[in-house]
């Protein structure tokens, strides 16, 4: 990906996006990648990606998924390492969706202390949960360019057409409606938010505000990124 503003970070950072479904980890990897040449790595994708070629990993995954659930920590372990070894990755990367468990938390660290790398930064998105259920119940993307919109929040300037690509094709995931974003809330906090306080220990932990505005909150962790890379 090429590095559109020009800024480049001086060493390869190891950045997680934490926050609950709807909180705009998606989004805002998006826009890390674009502006600091970062490699988006989101095991969501990954497994849809799975799901849709039908492997084995996707078979297995694809009712829990739907279902709002966490899939497995060895199906998403080996998929994430079988990314993890693309040489894309070299430039740094923005792990959007990873780790959710205590057990993948522990396994990204052994995997970069393999390599002689650690966390740069954990970057908790903070936001109101009754305000995530909306937001996920009513997104959907550009089937081009997986550029996001909303049915209230963000429409595309015309109708129909995507404002990035142009593109007319758009898709929702089937996990996005009201009843299964409950579930995944309840699994994030069930078993993700503890990861908080894993990274606060280990001193990497950074928190944002992340009910305002997309542009707002994609400048406060631009400048997180651009402090935590040196
Ligand atoms: P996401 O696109 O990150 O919202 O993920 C969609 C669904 O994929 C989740 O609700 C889980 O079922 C599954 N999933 C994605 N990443 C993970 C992970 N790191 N661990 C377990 N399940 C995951």
């Amino acid at each position: 990906m090429e590095n559109m503003s020009g800024q480049t970070l001086a060493s390869p950072a190891v950045l997680i996006l934490l926050g609950p479904p709807g909180a705009g980890k998606g989004t805002q990897a998006r826009m890390l990648e674009e502006r600091f040449g970062l490699v988006q790595l989101s095991t969501g994708d990954l497994l849809r990606a799975a799901v849709g070629a039908g492997t084995p990993a996707g078979l297995a995954a694809k009712a829990v998924m739907e279902a709002g659930g966490l899939v497995s920590d060895e199906i998403v372990l080996a998929i994430l390492k079988d990314r993890m070894a693309g040489p894309d990755v070299a430039k740094g990367i923005i792990l959007d969706g990873f780790p959710r468990t205590d057990g993948q938390a522990g396994a990204l660290d052994a995997l970069l202390a393999e390599a002689g790398q650690r966390v740069t930064a954990a970057i908790s998105l903070e936001v109101d949960d009754a305000a995530m259920i909306a937001r996920v119940a009513g997104r959907y993307t550009c089937a081009g360019c997986g550029e996001g919109y909303h049915d209230e929040f963000k429409q595309p300037r015309a109708e129909g057409v995507c404002d990035k690509c142009g593109g007319t094709a758009f898709k929702r995931r089937s996990d996005d409606n009201a009843e299964t974003a409950r579930a995944r809330l309840e699994a994030y906090h069930a078993q993700t938010a503890p990861l908080i306080a894993h990274y606060e220990r280990a001193g990497v932990l950074e928190r944002i505000d992340a009910m305002g505005d997309i542009d707002a909150i994609a400048g406060a962790l631009g400048q997180i990124v651009a402090r935590v890379s040196v």
